[in-house]
Formats: structure tokens, sequence, C-alpha cells
């Protein structure tokens, strides 16, 4: 199940769920319930996945939040 970034666009909290695509529109602030909108950012894409097994990421390992560099 893939990982969307969301931020809140009214109180601006920043937060990860793991959804589906068809369940993302639903999704809402854990803290205000307010509406969310998609964060895209360079730390995780769909076209960008870390390479091997060995905790390889296209980031070069600065990134927190990927499988290659998320401990
Ligand atoms: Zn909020």
């Amino acid at each position: 199940m893939p990982i969307y970034d969301f931020k809140c666009a009214s109180c601006g909290h920043r937060f990860e769920l793991f959804t589906t695509i068809s369940r993302r529109s639903q999704a809402a602030c854990p803290k205000c319930g307010g509406p969310v909108e998609r964060v895209y950012e360079g730390k995780w894409s769909m076209g960008i996945k870390p390479t091997g097994g060995s905790g390889g990421c296209a980031c070069g390992g600065s990134c927190a939040g990927c499988a290659g560099c998320g401990k």
C-alpha cells in the first residue's frame, strides 16, 4: 500500500497515510479534521524507488522517510 504525504490546509499539520487512491480523497487532518492536500516531495515518489535491498536510495541516504533510508 503506498504512502502519501498530506498537509492540512487548515492548521498546516504534516502527516503520512497508508491509503489507497480511492480512499485518499477522504483523508482528513488527524489533529483538526480539516481538509488536507497532497504533498509532493522528493523524498518519495512513484517514479523513484530504492535500488537493491541494502539501503540504496536515490536521495543518497539523506532522507528519513523512504524504505531505503528510514530506519
Ligand atoms: Zn489540521
